[in-house]
């Protein structure tokens, strides 16, 4: 081996033995609910496909639908030629239904993030954000160049200790639903913070947008903030709603800043304009199929009663992301195989994206499930993580 070849090896070997190596495995069959993966098959707990919606038929329908009017690919970016009705169609079905004067496609949630922080940030202004957001909101801040201050996870006043700490514009930017943990912001507090420092608020609702509030607003929603007290909001396209993509929305002058300097978005193929009918397809299905959100809010209040009868280490967490502690990666990664065993896919969620110390098994549950499927799973539990 050369040198290279050799330090990757031993770098490799290093995770293996602490339990820290990620592999994937592949699924051969649709998302939802049972799937076929590496050759097994199991109850999958491991999708953001809250309402059920990525194996939907009408979905699947409006895609092929439109691969056949508009073809395959957007054949470049939006300032080119790539912009076309069923982009412009989504964008302004997504700002209606978010009440909001515009919204701007990208392709992932994780381009949105770094193009709305690098549109509205530089080398001389600053990037506040919970300790705990996700990586793509840390990574928007550095490749910003602006600085990054972080705060203590959910806590206004320390968010508050940092915006008074900051210098030029500042972007007070967190995840309105916590991907590993499944809590939910102080939108509220943050909200008054940013207006009384002048700092911009920015919620990522990657896991609140179609499952929280009444009408499946998102966390926004939820928190009763009217909409322009957060002046950015991202909400993908690939979770509640089983498509792909993201969107900004927030005022016209924002969409517009963004169109001329969120490098992400410019520079880049537009999204195959099918998705973008699909996920219009999927907005549609999620506005009027309210038992989805209902279903699944009840399939958490399941999980959560059984869990706590059975002993379960749970976090404060009321959305479909549940997770259950384990402790070291370990003992986590132990438990998911026992799991598997057992016929469910749930997987173990290790550092360096939680902290150390704090491994855990993330389950998700979607409307999808079945209340069978639920009671199994926590008595798969009990039994996949004894008691220490
Ligand atoms: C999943 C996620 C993203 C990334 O969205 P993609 O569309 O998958 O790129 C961004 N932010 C949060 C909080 C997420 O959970």
């Amino acid at each position: 081996m050369n040198g290279l070849e050799g330090e990757l090896h031993a770098g490799l070997a290093r995770l293996d033995q602490r339990s820290l190596r990620r592999r994937r495995r592949e699924r051969s069959t649709a998302a939802f609910p049972v799937i076929e993966f590496d050759g097994r098959r199991l109850v999958n707990f491991a999708a953001n496909d809250y309402l059920g919606l990525a194996a939907d038929r009408r979905v699947a329908a409006a895609l092929a639908a439109a691969a056949a009017r508009w073809g395959t690919g957007a054949g470049a970016a939006h300032l080119l030629s790539g912009h076309t009705a069923a982009h412009a169609a989504l964008e302004e079905a997504l700002a209606d239904f978010l009440g909001r004067e515009a919204a701007l496609l990208f392709s992932t949630g994780y381009m949105a993030n770094l193009g709305a922080i690098g549109a509205l940030a530089g080398r001389d202004d600053t990037v506040v954000q919970d300790r705990l957001n996700h990586a793509s909101l840390i990574d928007g801040a550095v490749l910003s160049r602006a600085r990054l201050l972080r705060y203590a996870h959910a806590d206004p006043g320390a968010a508050a200790r940092r915006v008074d700490a900051a210098k030029g514009r500042t972007i007070l930017a967190t995840d309105g639903v916590f991907s590993m943990d499944g809590d939910v912001a102080p939108l509220v507090d943050l909200a008054d913070i940013a207006e009384r420092s002048g700092a911009i608020l920015m919620v990522d609702d990657a896991h609140g947008f179609g499952v929280l509030g009444d009408g499946g607003r998102g966390s926004t929603e939820r928190s009763g903030l009217a909409p322009d007290r957060i002046p950015v909001q991202v909400v993908t396209l690939g979770k509640a709603l089983g498509v792909f993509g993201a969107a900004v929305a927030g005022s016209r002058d924002l969409i517009e800043t963004l169109v001329q300097r969120a490098r992400p978005w410019v520079y880049t193929t537009a999204m195959p304009p099918a998705v973008a009918a699909a996920a219009g397809e999927a907005l549609a299905l999620m506005r009027t199929e309210d038992w989805r959100r209902e279903r699944v809010r009840a399939h958490v209040e399941r999980f959560r009663a059984a869990a706590a009868a059975a002993g379960l280490e749970l976090l404060a967490s009321g959305t479909p992301i549940q997770p259950v502690v384990a402790g070291s990666a370990e003992r986590a990664l132990a438990a998911a195989r026992a799991l598997a065993k057992r016929g469910f896919y749930v997987p173990a969620i290790r550092p360096p994206t939680v902290p150390e110390g704090t491994a855990r098994l993330r389950v998700t549950l979607s409307a999808a499930h079945e209340e069978g499927q639920i009671d199994a799973l926590v008595g798969a539990l009990a039994e996949s993580l004894p008691h220490e």
